[in-house]
């Protein structure tokens, strides 16, 4: 069969090569895609947009099954777009999808549900929300409620800072208490009333080493989380994932598709849900991927079938971590057009998945913030690492930035 993945990402290319793995699929087609997906084995680029074109390609390939990667897609509809014409995807639809686009909906819901998270009030108004600041001090986190891919929260160490935030972010805000701990992230493939766990994992948002500078969309991420002890990931199924699928259900937008948890997990090991994504996480998903031996077409088939708490995911025992490779100007103001250089060619245990690139002739060139993740497999996540920045050393861009510490929470472990 042939499929169709939407997106353009680091995370498109890792589930497009992912699923062109499986013996069913006979071609995955990308739309938009990247220069990485052009150039992939069994992976073909499509230039579309919108869900009437989508849906179009969709009948008229005979696409038996699309899986979307980003979420503005999802907050637009196209899942309900395309169950209206008779297609199967994998996603939530545009209301279930609320659970990230607005993170007052997310909150209200969680408090609804019991579900842990920071204690939080919501404001349209700045004056208030700076009463609410000058109440409570800081640190505190003003995050603003629409999608801002990664760029609506601060996390306020001043009252100060804080006030500026207000101001700058704008519109409607959430305010909430500034939680301690370390972050994980916690992947599950829900298809309505039950939930599959994928394997753990963290990434990195700052743009510098040591978790210096501005936040960007994520830098580096490595999986397995060993923050997640196996008592952690129980306590998340039981206390967050479980409570947050039944929560839709019995809200009536039962929640199908790839739901992320960002977690804080404190000295006790309590976890605290710092936000929902309605898909899988970029750049998490690329060293999930590396790990997952199962069929990811069967995956995603047991979750439409509402069976997938059944189906178990196979992983790879060895760790994976993935580098990103930054344009300059990365995150303000990404220059694009960098041709690129030294790219290796894909091994058993090292791949480059492309993001902000562009297939230009014989050449590739940068065509966007995130440039390349650079994810390895290794024994340990000590040898992942080495092997990982092994390649990354050996591919060049005029202005490429990366942090050279990526994993190193897990290695002070
Ligand atoms: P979010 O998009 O809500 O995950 O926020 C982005 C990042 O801001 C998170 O990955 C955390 O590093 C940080 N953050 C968000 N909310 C909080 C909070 N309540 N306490 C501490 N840090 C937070």
């Amino acid at each position: 069969m042939k499929l169709l993945v939407i997106g353009s990402g680091g995370r498109e290319h890792a589930l497009a090569w992912k699923l062109a793995q499986s013996p069913r699929v006979q071609k995955v087609f990308v739309a938009p895609g990247n220069g990485g997906t052009a150039r992939e084995a069994g992976v073909e680029n499509v230039e579309l947009s919108g869900n009437a074109a989508l849906v179009a390609f969709a009948k008229k390939e005979g696409i038996p099954l699309t899986v979307v990667g980003p979420e503005a897609p999802l907050a637009e509809g196209v899942v309900d777009a395309f169950r209206e014409a008779g297609l199967r995807i994998f996603g939530p639809t545009r209301a279930a999808a609320q659970l990230e686009a607005s993170k007052d909906f997310a909150k209200r819901f969680m408090v609804r549900h019991g579900i842990p998270t920071a204690r939080h009030a919501t404001f349209e108004d700045a004056a208030q929300a700076k009463a609410y600041v000058d109440g409570h001090g800081a640190p505190i986190v003003v995050k603003a409620d629409g999608l801002a891919s990664g760029k609506g929260v601060v996390v306020a160490q001043t009252v100060a800072e804080a006030h500026a935030a207000i101001d700058r972010l704008g519109g409607r805000l959430v305010i909430e208490e500034c939680l301690q701990g370390e972050e994980a992230s916690f992947i599950v493939m829900a298809d309505g009333a039950r939930a599959l766990a994928l394997a753990t994992s963290q990434d990195h948002k700052r743009l510098l080493d040591g978790d210096q500078g501005p936040n960007t969309g994520g830098m580096g991420a490595y999986s397995p989380a060993p923050v997640v002890t196996p008592q952690v990931h129980a306590r998340v199924m039981r206390e967050i994932v479980n409570p947050a699928i039944a929560g839709m259900a019995q809200d009536g937008t039962p929640y199908t598709g790839f739901l992320y948890a960002g977690l804080m997990i404190d000295a006790s090991g309590a976890p605290k849900t710092l936000e929902f994504n309605c898909r899988l996480g970029d750049p998490e998903t690329q060293p999930i991927l590396m790990r997952l031996k199962s069929d990811l077409v069967d995956l995603i088939d047991a979750a439409l079938d509402g069976r997938v708490a059944d189906a178990g995911a196979e992983w790879d025992r060895r760790a994976a971590l993935g580098v990103v490779l930054a344009a300059h100007g990365y995150p303000d103001s990404p220059r694009k057009g960098d041709r690129i250089e030294g790219l290796p060619a894909p091994a058993p245990d090292c791949r480059v998945f492309h993001a902000g690139t562009r297939a230009e002739g014989k050449d590739v060139v940068t065509s966007g913030g995130r440039v390349l993740c650079v994810t390895a497999l290794g024994d340990n996540l000590r040898a992942a690492r080495s092997r990982a920045y092994e390649a990354v050393e050996r591919i060049r861009f005029e202005g490429a930035q990366y942090r050279r510490d990526i994993g190193f929470r897990a290695l002070k472990r």
